[in-house]
């Protein structure tokens, strides 16, 4: 394939919303082992904040939630801590101002969804449950074995990765950490856009909207849409499921 045109297709897709969902496993905890190791499926409260929305209608997308061996991946213990990456100390007076604007696009995305589930930001990584990176997705571009030419994977605007922990002190319980990684050339608006679609991925939506007035639709490409009703209605469903999630592993 002409390397030109491998080059263009990547700049094409850079202003859309592609992004990937990771899931990795934790060998230590061995999700993959007898259920009987893992704390049993159990629902939580349902946030107040949650309780307190009333939707006009009862519209959602929960159907194309993936529930995870773990069950839904939802958080239990609020304000759900959040990390935001800070710049360098060798940035250039432009990149540290890119930087900063790249800081307040994720800072107007977490007040975005914080009228529905409580966040807040804190300084210290290894404290936090979501971590937002600014930096390029990994892209792999992989040698197709019939054809010998390069298959160029869609270029993503962005990944959300969940892993999976024991808490340290008995009893243990079964937690997780969500880190997403934002490409950071995009306009402003692309960029608050993208962070609050991954936000809401880390919250627990982890499945797209086919409709394209939400903002957890998989892919926008010219209007830039806000969280919906139905975004919202899908993610208070999300939070009446069972989840091992913040529960107890037996002993
Ligand atoms: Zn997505």
């Amino acid at each position: 394939m002409n390397p030109k045109r491998i080059i263009k297709s990547h700049i094409n897709f850079i202003s859309l919303i592609v992004c990937t969902l990771i899931i990795v496993v934790n060998f230590s905890i061995s999700l993959n082992a007898k259920e009987s190791n893992l704390p049993p499926l159990k629902v939580h409260p349902l946030p107040i904040t949650l309780q307190q929305w009333k939707g006009e209608t009862q519209d959602n997308y929960f159907k194309e939630i993936q529930p995870h061996l773990a069950g839904y991946l939802i958080w239990s213990h609020f304000p759900i801590k959040v990390y935001i990456q800070t710049p360098d100390d060798n940035l250039s007076p432009a990149g540290l101002t890119q930087f900063q604007q790249w800081q307040k696009a994720v800072r107007i995305s977490i007040e975005s969804w914080n009228p529905y589930l409580p966040l807040i930001e804190i300084e210290k990584s290894d404290k936090a449950d979501i971590l937002i990176y600014r930096r390029h997705p990994q892209i792999k571009a992989q040698i197709n074995p019939e054809t010998g030419l390069y298959n160029l994977p869609r270029a993503k605007a962005a990944t959300t990765t969940v892993k999976f922990y024991l808490t340290q002190t008995p009893p243990k319980q079964l937690r997780h950490t969500m880190s997403i990684e934002v490409n950071p050339h995009q306009t402003f608006d692309y960029l608050v856009t993208n962070i609050t679609h991954e936000l809401g991925h880390a919250l627990g939506i982890w499945g797209h909207s086919l409709n394209t007035n939400d903002v957890m639709y998989h892919s926008h490409s010219q209007e830039i849409p806000a969280i919906s009703p139905q975004d919202i209605n899908t993610l208070k469903k999300i939070y009446q499921q069972p989840t091992r999630l913040g529960w107890v592993r037996p002993v």
